[in-house]
Parts: structure tokens; sequence; C-alpha cells
């Protein structure tokens, strides 16, 4: 665990359609690597133009509550699902900042699919501006940038030390050295479509809620 005092906030986004061991156990890891308080997980809003979620809103943010329930790392923040709009990641850190001013060190946590995805998000150049991007290792993807470009732009924010993520309020990449699960939301609803197991990838009380709705069946 780093040496630091400093309460780094950290955000974690995603659908969570099912939530599943691949989101919880590499953040837990990632928290003792960084010194993490606290982690607030954000489901999202889906836009309308994306492939909607199987499970709604109020199904995946049970889920969350149920698989985080015991847990003092984690909380829940719902702001996503009660707009009507969807979620851009860039606007929910804007509004945060608003609301914690800009020199609290904030961080957002992505696997390393989302990084190499992130150009493609909402004004991502904005991203770094509001605040860290911690990412998570995740198997099956680069761990280099599709083009140079990107990964110059990498480079250019990976932060050296820990410590600049608690010292500094914005502006860094940590490539976390978290350990790897082959496990995906999707690969978990097919699963569940076929009535195959799925014990090893969510929390047994996430499992027996999602029997109980007969969801993704
Ligand atoms: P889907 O299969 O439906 O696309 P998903 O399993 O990728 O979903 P999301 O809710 O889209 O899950 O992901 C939320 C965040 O969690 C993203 O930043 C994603 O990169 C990260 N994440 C999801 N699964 C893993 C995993 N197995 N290891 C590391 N990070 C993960």
């Amino acid at each position: 665990m780093a040496k630091t005092t400093s309460r780094l906030i950290a955000l974690y986004g995603g659908t969570f359609d099912p939530i599943h061991y691949g989101h919880l156990k590499p953040v837990e890891a990632l928290a003792k690597q960084v010194a993490l308080h606290q982690v607030t997980i954000m489901p999202n809003n889906v836009p309308p133009h994306r492939p909607q979620p199987r499970a709604d809103s109020q199904q995946r943010k049970t889920m969350v509550q149920i698989a985080i329930a015991g847990n003092p790392l984690f909380k829940l923040d719902d702001r996503e699902l009660q707009r009507e709009t969807p979620s851009y990641t860039v606007e929910t850190l804007e509004q945060l900042r608003a609301e914690i001013g800009s020199e609290q060190p904030l961080a957002f946590i992505v696997g390393q699919d989302s990084l190499l995805n992130l150009q493609r998000w909402h004004r991502w150049e904005t991203l770094l501006t509001l605040c860290h991007l911690l990412v998570c290792q995740r198997p099956g993807y680069s761990v280099s940038m599709d083009t140079i470009e990107e990964q110059q732009w990498l480079d250019a924010h990976q932060a050296s030390s820990v410590e600049q993520l608690h010292t500094q309020p914005v502006g860094k990449i940590y490539l976390a050295q978290t350990p790897m699960y082959d496990i995906s939301a999707t690969a978990i609803r097919q699963r569940l479509e076929h009535h195959l197991p799925c014990d090893d990838l969510i929390p047994s009380a996430v499992a027996e809620f999602i029997r109980q709705h007969h969801l993704y069946s």
C-alpha cells in the first residue's frame, strides 16, 4: 500500500449488466496499490442509439447494491441513473468537480479495453483536465494503444509514481498491476441464456437475484 494520507476520490463507471468479479476483484487490488479508501460505483444510462442493457436501471442498481453489501471499500452513486439523458462521463465529472472544487484529487477507474477505446468517448480530450485515469488490466486486450498518436498521448500522461495521484488533482494515467479476470458481462449473459453456472463469475447473492427475477434467460 502506498504511504500517503490523501483521500483520492475514485469513481468507477459502467453498465454493470450485471456487475461481476471482473469489475470487483481488480479494483480491490487497485485500491490497495494506490491507497484508495473508497470507490464509488456509478452505473450509467445507456444512450438510446447503443444496444440497451438487458436489465433495467433499477435492477442494475440493485445488483450493484447486493454485490457491495458489507464491503466498505465500495459505495454506489446512482446520479447517472436518475437522469433522463444518456451518461457522458465528462459531464458527470464536471458536475462532481463543481461540488468538490478544483484541488481535490479525483480519479476515474477503467479497464484496459476502455482505455483503448477512450479517444472515442464524448469530449475525451477534456477528461484528463477533470481527473486522473486508473487503469486495470484486462485479459485479451493489447497493452499498447492502437495508433502512435494514442500511444504518445498515453506516454505523455503516464504517472511515474502513486504519489502523483495524491499530490496532483488531475491529469495522470496510472497503469495498475491488477490481477486478470477473464470475465465479461456479455459472456455471463450468454451463459445464463444457456443455463450454465456462473458461480466463479458473480457473487452468489447477485446470482440469486438474477434467478428470482428471471433476468438474462
Ligand atoms: P459488457 O460485456 O456488457 O460490454 P463489461 O463486462 O465490459 O460489459 P462494463 O460494465 O461495460 O462491463 O464495464 C465497466 C468497466 O469495468 C469498464 O471500464 C471495463 O473496462 C471494466 N471491466 C469490465 N470487466 C473487466 C475485467 N474482467 N477486467 C478488468 N476491467 C473490467
